[in-house]
């Protein structure tokens, strides 16, 4: 297991689109776990995707079961996901580990319905809404190049300076 180095912007890398995962082998399952561990290491960390740490290919992790009493699927390993169905418009805030200064108030579907391949290449359904929901379009969002500060309405209203984290 390794802590993986995380890209922040403005670095250009962020935009590349990535591409979908050909083949779950070991080697996949051992980078898997390590962007697990460097999610779990970073501040308040419910999502990364592996563009975050330069490999870009189409896998992401979220976890939002630290949020006490809202709906949601526990540890969720991403591969190739596909959202088939949205609903619902809500803003709401949002943060990330590759934007760590600021914060921002992004709109993003409230329900959504999402395809992809679990760790063993499974294909998985679920529906979803709400935090969780949002934070899964976030990561997804990554997979296509695009940050929450590429989704802000406004700049000037929407953006705010993060409180020093501590460590
Ligand atoms: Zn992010």
């Amino acid at each position: 297991m390794a802590l993986l180095e995380i890209l922040t912007y403005p670095d250009d890398r962020l935009k590349q689109v990535s591409s979908p995962v050909k083949l779950i082998d070991d080697e996949l399952l051992a980078f898997i776990s390590d962007l697990e561990e460097t999610m779990r290491n970073g501040p308040g960390g419910v999502g990364i995707a592996a563009p975050q740490v330069s490999r870009f290919i189409r896998i992401a992790i979220v976890d939002v079961s630290s949020k006490p009493k809202i709906k949601q699927h526990g540890r969720l390993v991403l591969i190739n996901p596909e959202i088939t169905h949205w609903d619902g418009m809500k803003v709401g805030r949002e943060g990330c580990m590759s934007v760590p200064d600021f914060t921002g108030n992004v709109i993003r579907a409230e329900q959504i319905k999402l395809k992809y391949l679990d760790e063993e290449g499974q294909e998985q359904q679920i529906e979803t809404e709400g935090y969780e929901a949002r934070a899964i379009q976030h990561e997804i969002d990554h997979l296509d190049g695009l940050l929450f500060l590429d989704r802000l309405v406004s700049r000037r209203n929407d953006l705010f300076k993060r409180k020093v984290y501590k460590s």
